[in-house]
């Protein structure tokens, strides 16, 4: 019953046949009930401010969708350097940290050089510190054992 009125009504609008309680669309100038807000052909608003402020509602979004992009892209690109910046760091902490091991091993050995330059001089302190890096397992082992040895059987 009541699509069946619809329809009545939208032929009537198309054939522009002037029932009392129609005006026209201000946008499309399409037949429209009397006291409609929006137009049922193009959605426009009929009322002056509500069709423009609709429109400026629209844009001001749009420029808002566009700045929260643009606000976006940079965090991410200063994202980016800050990672950039924390993986070069995090690089040049390890080289620091390779050449203080390299420095470690340099100064082990200028000091075991020296123990055994004191023990072929016979001071007996660095003699039994370097019999003590002979019996245990060190990089060194090898070296106090041949030196221990040609001290004890130097003429
Ligand atoms: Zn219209």
């Amino acid at each position: 019953m009541k699509s069946k009125n619809q329809k009545q009504m939208t032929e009537s609008k198309d054939n522009k046949v002037n029932i009392g309680n129609q005006k026209d669309c201000k946008c499309c100038f399409q037949q429209i009930h009397i006291s409609a807000k929006v137009c049922n052909h193009c959605s426009r608003h009929q009322n002056f401010w509500a069709r423009h402020f609709g429109d400026t509602a629209i844009v001001v979004s749009i420029v808002m969708v566009i700045l929260a992009t643009a606000q976006f892209l940079d965090t991410r690109k200063k994202n980016i350097d800050a990672s950039s910046a924390l993986t070069k760091a995090k690089s040049a902490a390890e080289d620091v940290n390779e050449i203080r091991i390299e420095a470690n091993i340099i100064k082990d050995e200028i000091n075991f050089n020296l123990l055994l330059t004191k023990a072929s001089n016979y001071d007996r302190a660095s003699f039994f510190r370097l019999h003590d890096l002979a019996i245990t397992d060190n990089r060194f082992q090898k070296d106090a054992k041949q030196t221990i040895e040609q001290i004890i059987t130097r003429p």
